[in-house]
């Protein structure tokens, strides 16, 4: 069973820069009939050979991984219920959605999941919060070298033209059609890191920290590029009143879709408070107050959880830079409580424990 639509309009080549054997191995292929075709490549096929013993054995009743998505710069989660819909699952260079998201919905179900090193923060973090229990989750952890961030790409080329994106250590290669020829594509060339996620630029944990079995060697850290509170230094060299102005600004923007709380790993109450309707807590159309409460709170609410996965920042209709809120409390969290959240499983979150050495409300506050 496969919930995702394959409706595919070009055809997209990624190529897996660890391979032991080639440095150009082609992971996937999408045909313009709208079906999907793999090439065979070892990590998309150690997957694949994985789920399937999983689903044969019984291990797991579904599997949440990656396919091709509708159209050539995304994926879509993938819901594998029979071993036979196994040949659904990719991994390429486009495989960026948190997986981590859908164990809420199934947390009584015995489910497999595939982790990247930032997703699998998430995970830690829930397993700390008694959200999901271990013995319930098998996790498949990806090593991952940086996922491309389909906006850049698309800053860069017309996204309908292309024919193939392809990787070679530091660069890649996007192969787009000329207009009127077929028989040869131009190939546009560029540095990796510029096309990366902007958190894929600063990723400590490009191997996931929990993990039932690995597809792949570890990898090594990439260096960064630039700082990872870089945004959040600069809001925080301007005064009150033009922080105020900046979010009020961004917070006019938004339709209150709740794409960034649904999408969210960390948001997981049963009984969502913006959805209530007795007691309303909030309006249903985005009124700004409304608005800017819901930030607000969510914020709070996600102090010394939110693994900074930037999910909510990818889904958001209309760009606002929901990663700088969240960047800045786990600035604050870190140097508060020398707390991250998702790195260790045997350390308290800092606000589900109190200590007498702790600092008052007023020093908090000065
Ligand atoms: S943040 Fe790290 S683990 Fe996550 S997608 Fe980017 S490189 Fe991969
Ligand atoms: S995803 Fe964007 S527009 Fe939608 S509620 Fe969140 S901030 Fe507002
Ligand atoms: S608040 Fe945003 S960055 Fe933090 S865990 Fe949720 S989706 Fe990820």
């Amino acid at each position: 069973m496969t919930h995702t639509a394959t409706q595919v309009r070009g055809l997209v080549e990624v190529v897996d820069e660890h391979h032991p054997e080639a440095e150009r191995v082609p992971v996937l292929t999408r045909a313009r009939s709208g079906t999907s075709i793999m090439v065979d490549t070892e990590k998309t096929e150690r997957i694949r050979e994985r789920v399937r013993g999983l689903l044969s054995e019984g291990r797991v009743e579904y599997f949440i991984g990656y396919e091709a998505g509708s159209d050539p710069l995304h994926v879509s989660p993938s819901f594998v219920q029979q071993t036979d819909e196994v040949e659904h699952l990719v991994w390429n260079l486009m495989s960026i959605n948190n997986l981590v998201t859908y164990l809420k919905r199934y947390r009584k179900q015995r489910m497999g999941l595939l982790v990247k090193g930032c997703d699998s923060r998430s995970v830690i973090e829930l397993l700390k919060l008694h959200q999901v229990k271990r013995e319930n989750v098998y996790l498949l952890g990806v090593p991952c070298t940086g996922i491309l961030d389909p906006k850049k790409v698309a800053a860069r080329c017309n996204p309908a033209a292309i024919l193939a994106i392809r990787e070679d250590h530091d660069l890649v290669f996007i192969e787009v059609g000329v207009e009127g020829r077929t028989d040869e594509p131009q190939v546009l060339e560029f540095e990796k890191h510029d096309l990366l996620f902007d958190k894929c630029r600063s990723c400590d944990y490009p191997n996931p920290l929990v993990y039932d079995e690995l597809v792949g060697d570890p990898v090594p850290v990439r260096a960064r590029v630039g700082g990872k509170f870089e945004d959040v230094e600069h809001l925080e060299q301007s005064s009150i009143e033009e922080r105020l102005s900046f979010w009020q600004e961004q917070f006019n923007k938004c339709i209150r879709c709740y794409a960034c709380k649904n999408v969210c790993p960390m948001c997981f109450c049963a009984e969502c408070l913006w959805e209530k309707r007795d007691p309303q807590w909030v309006t249903k159309y985005p009124n700004p107050n409304d608005t800017f409460t819901f930030h607000m709170i969510r914020a709070y609410h996600m102090v010394g959880r939110c693994t900074g996965c930037m999910e909510c920042e990818r889904v958001c209709p209309v760009d606002i830079p929901l990663g700088t809120i969240f960047k800045k409390i786990e600035k604050d969290c870190l140097e508060l409580f020398d707390y991250q959240p998702g790195l260790e499983l045997d350390v308290v979150p800092p606000l589900s424990t109190f200590d007498e050495g702790d600092q008052s409300q007023e020093d908090l506050l000065r």
